[in-house]
């Protein structure tokens, strides 16, 4: 076997590492400088999965080690996902607020409005700094040893850490929990180079804004960061292969009342549509489409093309094969209902395991986790996890669609309460969208709640807290609500599931 390390290449011969995997690690050892430590558990990944296991589990009394291949501890999230996508929507929204005139139309006149792409970006470096620099701060706090390096499982119980400088670390532990979260998925045949093709990542930092952009994927992150180009002056085309934009999970109406919001505000759409081939041709990309159903082809033409078709389990030289495991036809890790491995004392969640891909997911996955480890109960119902759009409106859902419902047979009534309706939605002249209820016809028991509107990604959390206590329509309407907030047509949607009218339309 061939074993490359730093440059070096070392033969060992298979007899050696058929005495014992710990030969190899001896001979890394005898080459390179290489301390251990011991510990209860290694948490591989710092994403939202990783670093706040990390935490439980140090304030569970657990001596722990998180291993973090990146310079920076957060993951995904807090590096190249959900912190600085949010930064650039939030303050591409108030530049489009000053640009589109909106601003003006409320008595506030911005003369010569005018973009400094640099800082804006410069407030989004400034908020990863500030949030990833905190999990630092939270690790030293709740003494959790941070070792950065890529981590490779060993044996059931051990972890060998090869850090930048080409030494290794090995971590003897009793317990190990895997957070190593996703990738982009790549598009067959399209190379990325986060310059002019790019992914999510080159999307968060583009040096100038897009003339035309083309976005092929209409999911919750194609649109998000579609919305961010748009709002800064790109011409956006999503192409994307289904009828319906948002992703999984989303109820039809929004979706379609989505779109229709979206579109207004400049965002073209090719649905139903598939991309066969992208090719530069000077600084244009020519992107070549086909019209699922009719065959029919066309091309796009854009100089910044933005590849978003979701995610997948990044599972990568993490040695799964040294203890066995093996994942599945999609990559992920396969876990029992306590987040165990086919090995007792190996553990996975968040990204790199099944269900959505989602911060707040891998977070509470990664509590219960460690949780259960140290004996209590372990439940996460993956039907009260909560789906954000971050795009203005912002669109959010909990529970099952209409569609589902028809699906699986259920009976259910449903309540609608438009924003124009709410007093505070108008006062602030968001009246676009609608709250959507779904209850059960007999019992009245909260099925899904769907919300696009302002506010919406706050609001859901309500709801959520309703079907987390197996909450009635009824339940919600009865609560008392401040006024005037838009959580009032969140209520009025429950009056009109559990009464069939709301008051106030
Ligand atoms: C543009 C974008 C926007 C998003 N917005 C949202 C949002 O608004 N809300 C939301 O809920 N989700 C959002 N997501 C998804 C969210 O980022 C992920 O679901 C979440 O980060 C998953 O957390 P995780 O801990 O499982 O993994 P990750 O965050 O992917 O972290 C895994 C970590 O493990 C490290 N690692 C991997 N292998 C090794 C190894 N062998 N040794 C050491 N370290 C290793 C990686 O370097 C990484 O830091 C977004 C994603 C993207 C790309």
């Amino acid at each position: 076997m061939l074993f490359n390390l730093r440059n070096t290449v070392h033969i060992i011969n298979s007899k050696t590492l058929a005495r014992s995997k710990n030969a190899l690690l001896c001979l890394i050892k005898s080459r390179y400088y290489c301390s251990t430590h011991e510990t209860d558990i290694v948490v591989i990944g710092s994403g939202p999965g990783g670093y706040v296991a990390a935490i439980k589990a140090a304030q569970m009394g657990m001596k722990t080690v998180s291993i973090e291949k990146n310079e920076t501890l957060g993951g995904t999230c807090l590096n190249v996902g959900c912190i600085p996508s949010k930064s650039l929507l939030n303050n591409s929204h108030y530049y489009h607020m000053a640009h589109s005139g909106d601003l003006a139309n409320r008595g506030i006149v911005c003369n010569e409005v005018k973009l400094d792409l640099e800082k804006l970006m410069g407030q989004k470096n400034n908020a990863v700094k500030q949030l990833t620099g905190g999990i630092a701060q939270l690790f030293k706090k709740n003494k959790v040893t941070h070792i950065q390096g890529h981590g490779t499982i060993a044996s059931n119980n051990e972890v060998v850490v090869l850090k930048s400088d080409g030494r290794n670390e090995i971590v003897k532990t009793k317990y190990i929990l895997i957070a190593t979260g996703s990738e982009v998925t790549p598009f067959p045949g399209i190379e990325i180079d986060e310059e002019t093709i790019v992914s999510s990542t080159g999307a968060l930092s583009l040096k100038q804004i897009p003339e035309k952009l083309c976005v092929i994927g209409a999911g919750v992150i194609g649109l998000e960061l579609g919305s961010v180009w748009s709002r800064l002056g790109a011409d956006v085309t999503a192409v994307e292969f289904m009828e319906t934009i948002g992703g999984v999970g989303i109820d039809g109406e929004v979706s379609k009342a989505f779109q229709k919001i979206l579109s207004k505000q400049g965002i073209n759409f090719k649905l139903g549509t598939k991309v066969t081939s992208a090719k530069k041709s000077g600084s244009q990309i020519i992107v070549s489409v086909e019209d699922v159903k009719s065959g029919s082809q066309d091309t796009i033409d854009c100089d910044v093309l933005l590849v978003c078709i979701g995610r997948k389990p990044y599972t990568e030289n993490l040695g799964l094969e040294s203890v066995g495991i093996v994942r599945d036809d999609r990559g992920r890790i396969p876990v029992n209902g306590s987040f165990q491995t086919i090995i007792p004392n190996i553990y996975a969640i968040g990204d790199c395991i099944h269900g959505p891909m989602l911060a707040h997911k891998a977070e509470d996955e990664g509590i219960i986790c460690v949780e259960g480890i140290n004996g209590a109960p372990v439940h996460i119902d993956y039907n009260c996890v909560p789906s954000v759009v971050y795009t203005h409106p912002e669109v959010a859902w909990v529970g099952k669609s209409e569609e589902s419902l028809k699906q699986e047979g259920v009976e259910y009534k449903v309540g609608k309460f438009p924003f124009l309706a709410n007093s505070r939605a108008k006062t602030n002249n968001e009246t676009d969208g609608f709250v959507k209820v779904l209850a059960d016809k007999q019992t009245d028991r909260i099925l899904g709640t769907h919300i696009i509107g302002p506010a919406a990604g706050e609001l859901i959390n309500e709801a959520v807290l309703a079907m987390e206590y197996g909450a009635a329509a009824e339940d919600v309407a009865r609560v008392c609500h401040a006024h005037p907030t838009c959580a009032e047509a969140l209520r009025e949607a429950n009056v009109a599931a559990y009464i069939g009218k709301p008051i106030n339309f």
